[in-house]
């Protein structure tokens, strides 16, 4: 029960790698919000934490609107009183080759990725920096560390936020908050169910471990980095790749 009594917030966490990440840590012992731009995917996660006897709150919040951030931040306060995990996740694809990419497929994937973990992290450390410690940990991705051709915009918001985590986590260190983020390769998630078979057959083959990732594998590496564990861990990426990247 590493977190007995804690208070999470996870972004984007209705389905996929964000809801497998707000059940692992509700399993142990932590109070956690369900937060997601769509709400109708939350019950399935709800439920499971109902029978885990943990707490819960489901918020509908965009993150990439500032106010409805701020929203998410007040009424997490309101119910718990305190934040001591951020998990940024909430994360968009809209994938093109770099001559097809309209304007507003890049703005939307920078929204949401990349401006809403500043958002959410903005608005985050102010209620940590008073408490004095906290835990904030960014999903970014190995196609921001390598690139992938078709995603110049999902790969510079992914690129942008090791930046952005690296930055904050020198700036908040003082504050007994850091500032990690993990790196997944290829995750078996609805958000790659799209993919075509011949992409899904070409990652399997650089990938040593040979087998696709499962959300569960990236959310026992966030919960590491929220545990006491990682306290001494900060502006850190850990690949969760299977090799993949190596
Ligand atoms: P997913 O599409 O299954 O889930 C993403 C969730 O984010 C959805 O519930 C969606 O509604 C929510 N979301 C989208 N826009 C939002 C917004 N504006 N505000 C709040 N919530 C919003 O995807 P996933 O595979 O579970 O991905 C989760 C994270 O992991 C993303 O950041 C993604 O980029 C990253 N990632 C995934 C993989 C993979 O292989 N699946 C690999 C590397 C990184």
């Amino acid at each position: 029960m590493r977190f007995k009594d804690k208070v999470a917030i996870v972004t984007g966490s209705a389905r996929g790698i964000g809801s497998t990440i707000a059940l692992k840590l509700a399993k142990e012992g932590a109070n956690v919000v369900i937060t997601d731009v769509v709400l109708n995917a939350t019950e399935s996660v709800t439920s499971e934490i109902e029978k885990l006897g943990s707490r819960y709150l489901v918020i509908k919040a965009d993150v990439s609107n500032a106010d409805e951030v701020n929203t998410l931040v007040k009424q997490t306060i309101a119910e718990f009183g305190k934040i001591d995990v951020l998990v940024n996740n909430a994360g968009i694809t809209r994938d093109t080759l770099l001559l097809r990419m309209r304007e507003e497929d890049w703005d939307a994937v920078l929204r949401v990725n990349l401006k809403g973990t500043f958002q959410c992290t903005q608005a985050v450390a102010k209620v940590m920096v008073k408490q004095r410690f906290g835990k904030i940990i960014n999903i970014a991705s190995v196609v921001g560390l390598m690139g992938n051709a078709g995603q110049a915009n999902y790969a510079a918001s992914k690129a942008g936020i090791i930046g952005f985590t690296k930055s904050v986590a020198k700036e908040l260190a003082s504050r007994g908050i850091t500032v990690n983020a993990v790196a997944p390769g290829y995750i078996e998630t609805e958000m790659t169910q799209k993919l075509s078979e011949t992409v899904k057959e070409n990652f399997l083959k650089v990938i040593p471990l040979a087998r696709p990732g499962q959300p569960e594998d990236v959310a026992n590496v966030v919960a590491f980095l929220a545990s006491s564990e990682a306290d001494y861990i900060t502006g850190q990426v850990i690949q969760v790749d299977g090799g993949m990247l190596m």
